[in-house]
């Protein structure tokens, strides 16, 4: 039995804010969220701006509108304004992050054995020893053989993806965040798909992500915070030039964040974070769960699939198995896209150590209806004959 989705007014007013869904059923927010008319047009605003003044005049003659998005994107974050950056893209945040954090060559980090591959490799290409940790069959981390192995050691880092991206799985981050504090082992984690999704909580030492998923800013902004503790102890690439920019912040995290950069797409991003903030985060959150499982009953009744989680699984991520093993995912995404769904595969490189099928991902926004699932449940039909 279909169980209506809560807040139908929220939905259709975040439908009116975009490009009318007429004959496309966008369901891919995991990969690229869809941007409002105002988040383009303030990005297009802010490029006359730079033709007109000269971009450094231009950015310098809107400071508070990124304080503002800091402070929005902090709240978000569990972080306060003053402790975030802007970034280019997650990837790009991780890397200058770990590029100044203070670790040396051959320190231990963990991670759990389902994070997303390519940070794991970031974590390698910085010297560092990566120790995988157990999580169960969905790939949520087991605190209790945390807590275990915490009793006999101790990393450098913790490293952990909060939300996967390629499963409707949110780590327990309260639980790994207290077990790691105690032995004062700083967490990092990879928000990229939680912001916007699931509500974070305080405490992390740092945590980076996009704004162009769940909050539907532009593409090629990303951020980081850095809790204040951790804030003088990073060493950045270029101190001399961030220092001389921003003058009073020689121990800030704004040292990490690119000072040449698409400021145009900040200033988007600052309206994206203020219409999410408007229509209330937590509202959004949960249509986005009821979303998600409405998707998964509907799209895992499909003949020859199956949800690859439990429908009662949080957040809007719809992943499915197909029933053979050798089904042709790309195939069947190209089918979608011909019947104008959009929709992702998800390979095994995305959890290298813990994948072991490639995925077929829905990501719907708060916009999608019950409607439009069933929609597009016809569409995966006529796509897997
Ligand atoms: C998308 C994603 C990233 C990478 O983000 P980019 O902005 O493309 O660099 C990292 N981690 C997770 C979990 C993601 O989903």
């Amino acid at each position: 039995m279909d169980e209506a989705l809560p807040y139908a007014e929220l939905g259709s007013g975040w439908a009116s804010l975009r490009v009318q869904k007429q004959k496309v059923w966008h369901m891919d927010t995991a990969a690229c969220g869809r941007t409002s008319h105002a988040v383009r047009a303030r990005v297009a605003e802010h490029l006359a701006q730079e033709a007109e003044e000269g971009g450094y005049v231009a950015e310098a003659s809107i400071a508070p509108v990124f304080t503002n998005a800091r402070a929005r994107l902090g709240a978000l974050l569990g972080f306060a304004a003053e402790d975030v950056a802007f970034t280019e893209s997650a990837s790009t945040a991780f890397v200058q992050l770990l590029a100044s954090w203070p670790v040396e060559k051959g320190d231990t980090v963990w991670a759990p054995r389902s994070d997303w591959g390519p940070s794991l490799a970031a974590l390698v290409d910085r010297g560092l020893r990566v120790e995988l940790l157990d999580v169960d069959s969905r790939g949520a981390l087991d605190i209790e053989a945390l807590e275990t192995r915490l009793r006999h050691g101790r990393p450098a880092l913790l490293h952990m993806t909060a939300a996967l991206s390629h499963r409707a799985v949110l780590q327990p981050i309260t639980e790994c965040l207290m077990a790691c504090s105690s032995r004062e082992v700083p967490v990092i984690l990879d928000v990229a798909q939680a912001a916007g999704q699931f509500a974070l909580p305080e405490g992390a030492a740092a945590v980076y992500g996009t704004g162009r998923k769940f909050l539907c800013g532009p593409r090629g902004v990303g951020y980081l915070a850095v809790s204040k503790a951790w804030q003088p102890g990073l060493h950045p690439r270029a101190p001399a030039l961030a220092v001389e920019a921003w003058p009073g912040e020689d121990r800030s995290v704004r040292r990490l964040e690119s000072r040449e950069a698409f400021v145009a797409g900040r200033a988007g991003l600052a309206v994206a974070l203020e219409e999410f903030h408007q229509r209330g985060p937590d509202r959004i959150r949960t249509r986005l769960d009821a979303i998600g499982r409405a998707g998964r009953r509907v799209l895992g009744n499909v003949p020859g699939w199956s949800a690859a989680d439990p429908v009662d699984a949080p957040g809007a991520i719809i992943s499915l198995q197909a029933d053979s093993a050798d089904a042709d995912l790309a195939a069947v995404r190209a089918d979608l896209l011909r019947q104008k769904v959009i929709c992702s595969v998800t390979g095994t490189e995305r959890a290298p150590h813990h994948m072991t099928r490639t995925l077929l991902r829905f990501s719907p926004h708060i916009d999608v209806t019950l409607d439009d699932l069933g929609y597009v449940a016809d569409c995966l039909k006529i796509a897997s004959r």
